[in-house]
């Protein structure tokens, strides 16, 4: 599956504000919007035009992409999912996104950011419900168990992973048992447990066009 592999701090500054995409580096003086928070670009620093309509929606659908690391064709399939889903779409775009496994893997903390975590399952370092996934956009559905590898519980990356992140929390949709190295998928998570600063509505809005 194609994957963005330009700059992503980049990416951070197009959406003023930060996406995470970098791990550690995006909580310490280095990161990019800390240094330099204006478009990238030649005209960056003078550009003052404020949004309206069709530009904020694109917007939003464009950092909601960003985050979850997903380009426009797969991104698209994700909303008709969601729109043919019973439900609010908007809540369902953004449900279908979080329950991707690779997404999953950052949420119990087994990587530092979600680029990381879909790294970590391409290179097969954990099963679900007991079988090897190395699919990033695997869906995990509620009764599912995520564990990592027997051989990857010692894997220096993850287990720094860990340590890292470990006071960010994990999910109420997701049980962890830290010690087992392992979390079973609770239920689908609710809005207020996403905790995205993103307006999804835009984005039905923007697809409806
Ligand atoms: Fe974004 Fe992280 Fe880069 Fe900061 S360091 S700009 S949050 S990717």
């Amino acid at each position: 599956m194609a994957r963005y592999i330009g700059p992503v701090c980049r990416l951070c500054r197009r959406e003023g504000m930060k996406l995470f995409l970098k791990g550690e580096r995006c909580y310490t003086e280095k990161c990019g919007i800390e240094k330099r928070n204006f478009v990238p670009g030649q005209h960056g620093k003078t550009r003052k035009s404020k949004l309206v309509g069709y530009g904020v929606q694109l917007r939003e659908k464009q950092k909601v992409k960003r985050i979850y690391g997903v380009l426009e064709e797969q991104f698209r399939r994700y909303f008709e999912q969601a729109e043919r889903t019973r439900g609010i779409t908007g809540e369902t775009l953004l449900q279908l996104l979080e329950r991707r496994l690779d997404n999953v893997a950052y949420r119990l903390g087994f990587a530092t950011s979600r680029p990381q975590a879909r790294q970590l399952v391409r290179h097969g370092h954990f099963t679900v419900n007991g079988r090897k996934v190395d699919i990033p956009s695997y869906s995990l559905k509620p009764g599912d168990l995520v564990a990592l590898r027997e051989r990857s519980r010692k894997n220096p990356i993850i287990l720094h992973a860990m340590e890292e992140v470990k006071g960010r929390g994990v999910p109420e949709w997701l049980q962890l048992d830290a010690e087992a190295m392992s979390a079973k998928v609770g239920s689908v998570p609710t809005r207020e447990q996403i905790n995205l600063p993103v307006q999804e509505q835009l984005i039905v809005e923007l697809y409806s066009k």
